[in-house]
């Protein structure tokens, strides 16, 4: 009998090329597929001496390849052609079989397609994938949902191929149905937040501290041999000491600022405000995103009065950095409590039983977010006192208690000086109003109940009142 292969790749593209070749490397024998045979050809041409591909012309051909039970990867663009993909396929498989949809689904699409192929008795494993293109080629971090039993026949398969950190594959069966794609958004989503807040640490120790890009380069690189150790604080060191090849200026200075997005921040919003959980830290660095975009509005608003940041002279501008070094690693340890806080919520709502720790195992390596602080998180949540929010573990807490004075002056320069910093103002707000012990939500609530009779609760009493305003008009 021929050959068949242990798995299938459908759609090469940058990703799912590299991540066939992945499979490969690890002595998996890989079927190969794409729409436009070419790229089929293409990729057993270039790299079929890396090991075992077997290359298919048709949906029908490429299913037959399969070793049964079958498992086929979907890279493929997001939306519509994952439909039309899945449609194609599924009507070739048999009960048992299994579909990995490795794109950047949302995670409500997921849940509809697993409810639907789970009636014909196949698995869909909605699986997020991070890391980019080098990830899916050297080890990504892998976020796989879907039934246990799919995870019993390709958990060993996707361990072997992704990031491996002290020895334990960045990968996870993370719950049923859509639980990897929801992951997967919240973990873009605090991606969106650490960009951001870096980017705002970028600008004060520019504007504020006077610092050309080449020496914030240097205070970066510094900070990457501590405590905010991570991929994105090391490119960011990289990018800003690079210089344009045509100018010879720094390579940020010639970058337009306008940053785009394609979709997955927004998505996070979009779900933690369906569930009422406060992110605000991602909502603003997606807005900050957003803002940066509308060049009309920011043309006419140039012109507003404000002041303008004068520099500090030496030795106060290194005694800034090291206050927004504090500013930076505070408002990162909220970011993430907002992202696990989403995660746990949507786990509850979905049920789908998230262990927020392994989550946050399978982040350190392979994916963008990676950092050494993540170990923390993991410690927090595999202690037997699991915390209800991040920030009040022991850890954090002790953290932020170290940084809080720092982080108040960063939050107090940036708003004196006119250089905005939503990132770190939204996290120090959030920080406090958890801290408060009592907040204005009182009048909010009385205010409810004057033009609308919504009731409110007593500090006092049991019960639900409504007062009669209308005497008092
Ligand atoms: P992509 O540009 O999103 O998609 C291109 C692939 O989709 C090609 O193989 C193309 O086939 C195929 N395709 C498009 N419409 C199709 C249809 N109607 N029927 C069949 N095939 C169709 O590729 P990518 O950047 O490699 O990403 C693949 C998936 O991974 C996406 O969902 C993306 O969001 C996700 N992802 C990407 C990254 C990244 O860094 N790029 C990271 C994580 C996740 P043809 O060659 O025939 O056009």
């Amino acid at each position: 009998m021929a050959e068949r292969a242990h798995i299938g790749v459908t759609g090469l593209a940058v990703m799912g090329r590299n991540l066939a070749r992945n499979f490969a490397r690890h002595g998996h024998t890989v079927a190969v597929h794409n729409r436009t045979s070419a790229k089929t050809r293409a990729l057993v041409d270039e790299f079929g001496h890396e090991g075992t591909f077997l290359p298919a012309d048709t949906a029908e051909e490429f299913v037959t390849l399969l070793e049964p039970p079958r498992r086929l990867v979907i890279m493929v663009k997001a939306g519509a052609p994952t439909d039309a993909v899945i449609d194609e396929f599924a009507a070739l498989l048999e009960p048992g079989d299994m579909i990995v949809d490795g794109g950047n689904a949302h995670f409500a699409d997921t849940r509809r397609r697993e409810a639907a192929l789970r009636e014909r008795g196949i698995h869909f494993v909605g699986t997020g994938i991070s890391g980019g293109e080098e990830g899916a080629l050297l080890g990504p971090s892998i976020m796989p949902g879907g039934s246990p039993e799919s995870y019993a026949a390709l958990g060993p398969i996707l361990e072997d191929i992704a990031a491996k950190v002290d020895g334990v594959p960045c990968c996870t069966h993370i719950g049923p149905d859509g639980a990897g794609h929801f992951v997967k958004m919240v973990h873009n989503g605090i991606e969106y937040a650490d960009m951001q807040l870096i980017a705002e640490a970028y600008d004060l120790l520019g504007r504020a501290a006077g610092l050309r890009p080449a020496e914030i380069a240097e205070v970066f690189k510094g900070w990457n041999s501590g405590r905010l150790e991570s991929y994105l604080i090391e490119i960011t060191a990289e990018v800003l000491a690079h210089t344009d090849a045509d100018t010879g200026r720094p390579f940020v200075d010639v970058v337009q600022d306008r940053a785009e997005q394609k979709g997955t921040g927004r998505w996070t919003v979009q779900t933690a405000l369906d569930l009422g959980v406060p992110v605000s830290g991602i909502a603003e660095a997606v807005f900050a995103r957003s803002l940066s975009g509308h060049t009309d509005i920011r043309a006419a608003g140039r012109g507003l009065p404000g002041p303008t940041p004068g520099t500090l002279d030496g030795e106060a501008a290194a005694r800034f950095a090291d206050d927004v070094e504090q500013a930076l690693y505070a408002s990162k340890i909220v970011a993430y409590a907002q992202g696990i806080h989403q995660i746990e919520a949507g786990s509850t709502e979905y049920d789908w039983a998230i262990d927020p720790g392994k989550v946050a195992e399978i982040w350190r390596g392979g994916c963008i977010i990676r950092a050494r602080f993540l170990n923390r998180i993991r410690e927090a949540y595999d202690s037997p006192r699991r915390p209800d929010s991040l920030l009040s573990a022991e850890y954090f807490r002790d953290a932020l208690a170290g940084a809080q004075d720092a982080w108040r002056r960063v939050v107090a320069t940036s708003a004196e000086l006119g250089i905005p910093a939503p990132g770190f103002a939204a996290a120090l707000a959030y920080y406090d109003g958890l801290r408060s012990p009592r907040l204005p939500a009182a009048l909010i609530q009385a205010q409810r109940d004057f033009f609308g009779a919504h009731t409110y609760r007593r500090v006092d009493r049991d019960g639900s009142f409504h007062t009669e305003w209308s005497g008092d008009r």
